[in-house]
């Protein structure tokens, strides 16, 4: 980024800033990863320069002949790496895929059943505070008090009761792995559309150690940013049937010119989500996860559920006398990044929290295996259990992070 370097100091020096931020920390938030140069060389491509309404073949556009064989590759790899009909790679992020489906089969005041925010859900699952809580009368399922897993009975009652015209699955913050079948049996029963939103497990389902929604859901939405380990985005997949009805609505229905930089990205991402590596990725990642939720629990950590399928952790901090707020503060004081979150049944507010989730795509891509689980789990307790040893901690995440390279080398 030489030329950067000489127009603009301000933003080359963010850019080194956060790159130095990225490689000394132990990066633990869920839903982040680090992209392979590749996608990086992808993104910052003469590829952002077009304009390409539409799909392949018919652009409202002139000059799409070579975009259009990105936008094809990413298609049919992704196709490919989730066993799916129909792909659309256009969205510009997850909750801009689960518009697009909403907009495609709801109208303003339809019903739709979702998870409860505070339970695992997203936002755009109909929080009130954003435009899907606002346009659509979304009523919530959550996790049973007792096992903090989805209760499918409980499920079925609710759009028995409801009679939703779409049933929303999956979530941000439940490490448990989802039974999407289950789901489907539900929207039968209840003569409902069902939509599994895979941002979080998208990687771990490309690799196999998931269920795959796409067996069972009518639409499947994701981001390719979190387990994808792809370009900060979002994407469609499909039945065939309902392949028209969706292009339409994410173009014109509610996104002009796809990026076509970050489609490509997305293109490379899923070519490498389709080589072996990824696999072995994924069943590291998953192993950290369950190594770091054992070591927790070793240190008198409470974890949701009492462990994970996933890559991601819930931590209850209750029996620590501390809230999610003030331990996301002081694990940031000694660089080990995550973020607050609500656990089930919450006593706290959103923005106070009683949990922390944490997750290990991002360090798993660095390289991380069992041993250095052991070592963020022994730094998390030191800090959360003695606040004033600060300096002691910061040294053993600084020695940690030293052994693993980050963006170090041009070497693909
Ligand atoms: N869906 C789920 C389950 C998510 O966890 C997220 C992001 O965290 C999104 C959708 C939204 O993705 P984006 O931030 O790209 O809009």
């Amino acid at each position: 980024i030489e030329c950067l370097k000489d127009k603009d100091r301000e933003i080359y020096e963010v850019i080194q800033k956060e790159t130095n931020r990225q490689k000394n920390n132990i990066e633990l938030i869920a839903s982040e990863n680090f992209v392979s140069i590749a996608v990086m060389e992808a993104m910052g491509s003469q590829l952002t320069n077009k304009y390409a309404e539409g799909y392949p073949a018919q652009r409202y556009y002139g000059g799409c002949e070579e975009v259009d064989v990105a936008e094809n590759l990413a298609r049919d790899r992704m196709k490919q790496l989730f066993n799916a009909e129909h792909a659309n790679v256009q969205p510009h992020s997850g909750s801009g895929a689960n518009f697009g489906v909403y907009f495609a089969i709801l109208k303003p005041g339809d019903k739709v059943l979702g998870m409860n925010l505070s339970h695992g859900g997203h936002l755009t699952h109909g929080s009130p505070v954003n435009m899907s809580g606002s346009y659509y009368e979304f009523v919530d399922y959550g996790v049973d008090e007792e096992t903090q897993r989805i209760d499918y009975d409980q499920v079925l009652e609710i759009a028995k009761k409801e009679k939703p015209k779409l049933i929303v699955a999956g979530t941000s913050a439940y490490p448990r792995e989802i039974d999407f079948k289950k789901f489907r049996d539900i929207a039968d029963k209840v003569g409902a559309y069902l939509m599994v939103d895979m941002a979080h497990i998208a990687g771990v389902v490309a690799a196999g150690f998931h269920q795959n929604p796409c067996l069972y859901a009518d639409f499947v939405t994701t981001t390719t940013h979190k387990t994808l380990r792809g370009p900060r985005g979002g994407a469609i997949l499909c039945k065939k049937e309902y392949a028209k009805m969706i292009d339409k609505s994410i173009f014109p229905g509610i996104q002009g010119g796809p990026l076509m930089h970050v489609i490509a990205a997305k293109a490379v991402a899923f070519k490498e989500a389709l080589a072996p590596e990824f696999k072995e990725y994924q069943q590291q990642t998953l192993a950290n996860a369950k190594h770091l939720g054992e070591s927790l629990q070793k240190h008198g950590f409470r974890l949701v559920s009492d462990g994970t399928d996933t890559h991601l952790l819930l931590v209850d901090l209750r029996n620590k006398n501390i809230t999610g707020k003030e331990a996301e503060k002081l694990l940031d004081e000694v660089h080990i990044t995550c973020n607050k979150n609500t656990i089930p049944f919450d006593p706290e507010s959103p923005f106070v929290t009683s949990g922390i989730r944490l997750g290990t795509p991002a360090v798993t891509t660095r390289g991380m295996k069992e041993d250095a689980m052991e070592v963020i789990a022994e730094c998390i307790a030191q800090i959360i259990d003695n606040p004033d040893q600060k300096e002691s901690v910061q040294k053993k995440v600084a020695e940690l992070s030293n052994q693993y390279s980050l963006y170090e080398s041009s070497t693909c």
